[in-house]
């Protein structure tokens, strides 16, 4: 293909790709390549496009905007979209305490703010990070991730004072082990490796992204926040991939009774596809930093917030809530179908429309990548785009856009079916 032959002379070999096409355009939930085929979409650009391809409100924000204003930097003159924006993300973040807001432009960026507010609100250093997570590509973030291959391999030296603790992980846990009893396996760890004294934050995705839609047992996270409560440590949801409807929620922390972190990490599908980040939380914790300290060039730019204005907006209506639990029943109904049928499955997990399978050698708990690689590609070539996630490369991940149709979905998930017959 000659753009394929035109990227590969200019485009750095870093950069890799799952799909050998080039996408022309987009609408809902439906994707088109330079060759005019079609693809239907169950992974929304991993969770960023969760309102669907050129959602039409969007579409009309970001071009009103583009129109009046691209750029003055925030931190040097003001303007009211980002001041919307900051009030939306901070009406819907869980908790009734009084929560500020500061925008960014990438996931990464959005964690390592959060541990500068949470090192400065504590003046302590460390930060705790769980097995299996994800936070980002840039030299702090590379230290919190979990996989270090292909994140941080040959990228070193990575950032110190981050410490790692097990996840609850039903899954692969001991048969039985509650999430009150997995937290405290964490708990001992970090208390005996690192001391609750020395510790600025807590990072945890409620429902972890890339580690593979793991989904912690109930009773793990509130455990966790009870113990970061009586130890003056800063506890971050990390919901850049789980937030902003993608559970049926705005955000995955809802699930779990009682759980009210003190910050909350948002990228990915809160800007309908513009590159928008925030840190949402306590207003004292938020209010730590002092002026100056926080900013960057382009974060929250007008045309960023206001399509970040016009999803949440949306959001508000409840309507997008409500269809992601409906797509959420749709794909579990048929996954947890497939499992019965084909013991390549090991698990059926998530939560609304960010649902996963592990895949394991039939009749064990040993993980299945090569499988897993298969179906991926048998979905490719029969135009669905599916995404894999997962420590051991054996997770298939689903998060559609919520503009995705019924019908769209039973095909693609014909198509998931289909493959599993052809590899089992
Ligand atoms: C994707 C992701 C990030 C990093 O976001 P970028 O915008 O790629 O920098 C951080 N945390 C989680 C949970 C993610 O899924």
């Amino acid at each position: 293909m000659a753009l394929q032959k035109r990227r590969q002379e200019v485009v750095s070999a870093g950069v890799g790709t799952l799909l050998p096409v080039f996408v022309e355009e987009a609408s809902g939930a439906i994707i088109k390549d330079a060759d005019g085929n079609q693809l239907i979409d169950m992974g929304s650009g991993i969770g960023v496009v969760t309102i669907g391809h050129t959602n039409e409100g969007v579409v009309e924000a970001v071009s009103n905007q583009v129109a009046k204003l691209t750029h003055t930097l925030f931190t040097v003159a003001p303007y009211e979209p980002y001041v919307r924006a900051a009030e939306l993300v901070c009406a819907h973040a869980p908790g009734a305490h009084k929560k500020k807001a500061a925008f960014f432009n990438s996931g990464a960026e959005a964690v390592e703010n959060a541990v500068k507010i949470a090192r400065k609100a504590t003046g302590r250093t460390e930060i705790a990070v769980f097995d299996h997570s994800y936070h980002g590509r840039t030299n702090l973030t590379m230290a919190m991730n979990f996989k270090m291959h292909p994140y941080g391999t040959g990228f070193g030296p990575l950032a110190g004072s981050v410490h790692h603790a097990p996840m609850s992980y039903p899954f692969r846990d001991a048969e039985g082990m509650t999430g009150e009893e997995a937290a405290s396996r964490a708990i001992t760890y970090l208390e005996k490796r690192v001391g609750a004294s020395q510790i600025a934050a807590l990072f945890i995705e409620p429902i972890q992204g890339e580690g593979g839609f793991v989904v912690p047992a109930p009773g793990f996270l509130r455990t966790l926040q009870e113990w970061t409560r009586a130890n003056g440590i800063v506890l971050v949801a990390d919901e850049v991939q789980s937030g902003m409807a993608r559970t049926g929620k705005w955000f995955a922390s809802e699930w779990e009774e009682g759980f009210e972190p003190d910050l909350i990490t948002v990228a990915k599908g809160i800007a309908g596809g513009l590159p928008l980040s925030g840190v949402v939380g306590r207003a004292e914790i938020m209010d730590a930093a002092h002026a100056g300290g926080l900013g960057g060039t382009f974060g929250g730019s007008p045309v960023a917030v206001a399509a970040g204005v016009a999803v949440m907006e949306q959001y508000e209506s409840g309507d997008w809530l409500a269809r992601a639990i409906q797509i959420g029943e749709l794909i579990e109904g048929r996954l947890a179908a497939m499992k019965n049928n084909y013991p390549l499955i090991g698990d059926v997990r998530g939560k609304g429309a960010m649902q996963a399978i592990e895949l394991v050698e039939p009749g064990t708990k040993n993980p299945n990548p090569q499988a897993t690689e298969a179906l991926m590609k048998h979905c490719h070539q029969n135009g669905v785009l599916i995404l894999n996630a997962g420590t051991y490369n054996n997770v298939i991940r689903f998060l559609p856009p919520l503009a995705i149709s019924d019908e769209l979905l039973h095909d693609a998930l014909d198509v998931v079916a289909t493959g599993l017959a052809k590899l089992s």
